[in-house]
């Protein structure tokens, strides 16, 4: 039941009336439910099979049982990074399920933060190279002992996705840039950065980017594919964490999304 008050006063300030309000919303939240629960039943099932297709065509694709025509070679390439492209549609949905239910829970731990961006770095090794980006990881000394409290897994998927969206829309043979520095702020916190030299972002679009399924409308945007849901996703990860994201971006010359997060420990 959802109660509301409503108090009515007359020209002298003095209380005239109260009205008070009843709903019953035991349907909606009924719906809720059943929304939620539907959308993990689907998840669940589409991820259980997906795995295994993609990991059957994994080993077809790197010649584990030995070397397949080239032509045959091609066809399960398209087909495996397909079912890796709607394995990761249905994690996001799930995660932003999750998220919205209140339902992950953050294995938080201090962890050196330069193997982190090293790791981001390789799980998108495959994507850089296919679209042929020159990515730059600058390596700063002044790193090397420098611990996040986090959760290394959500952290790791944040600066995967600022990766592959910065390579997603950058032009051929572009560059992206890693870089991770002390925040001009404050010096307990770091800020760590992905710098591309894409297409960049409307500024009309600016204040729309961290919400859900939300693209740039553009014939261009939909070709490249993608849910809209990666950045709401991250922004709601990285402020759980105890951080916050945010970009500078200029159309025609690319994008700077930036993560800033306090730093867990002063000396190594
Ligand atoms: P997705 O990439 O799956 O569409 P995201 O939430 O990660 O979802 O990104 C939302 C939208 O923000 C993208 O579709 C694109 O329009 C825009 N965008 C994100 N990152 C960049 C970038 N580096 N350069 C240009 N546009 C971007």
């Amino acid at each position: 039941l959802s109660v509301a008050a409503f108090p009515e006063k007359d020209d002298e300030g003095n209380l005239k009336q109260i009205i008070v309000t009843f709903h019953d919303i035991s349907d909606r939240i009924r719906l809720e439910k059943m929304k939620s629960e539907f959308i993990s039943t689907v998840n669940h099932e589409l991820r259980t099979p997906l795995t295994s297709i993609a990991g059957s065509l994994s080993l077809i694709v790197n010649e584990v049982f030995g070397k397949i025509p080239p032509q045959i070679e091609q066809l399960v390439s398209v087909a495996h990074r397909n079912s890796l492209r709607l394995t990761h549609i249905i994690n996001d949905l799930l995660d932003m399920d999750k998220l919205a239910a209140g339902k992950v829970s953050f294995d938080m731990r201090e962890h050196a933060v330069v193997p982190i961006l090293k790791r981001a770095i390789e799980d998108n090794r495959n994507y850089q190279r296919e679209r042929q980006i020159d990515l730059v990881f600058i390596d700063r000394p002044e790193l090397t002992h420098i611990r996040l409290r986090c959760d290394e897994q959500r952290l790791m998927q944040v600066l995967s996705n600022l990766l592959s969206n910065a390579i997603k829309f950058s032009p051929d043979r572009g560059q992206v840039q890693i870089d991770c520095q002390f925040s001009e702020e404050r010096t307990d916190q770091v800020k760590i950065t992905v710098t591309d030299q894409g297409t960049g972002i409307p500024i009309e679009f600016h204040k729309r980017i961290f919400q859900k399924f939300s693209q740039v409308d553009s014939s261009d945007v939909r070709q490249r594919g993608g849910t809209g849901l990666g950045l709401a996703i991250s922004r709601e990860l990285i402020e759980r964490m105890g951080g916050s994201i945010g970009f500078t971006s200029v159309v025609g010359q690319g994008s700077c999304f930036y993560i800033v997060f306090p730093i867990a420990n002063t000396s190594p």
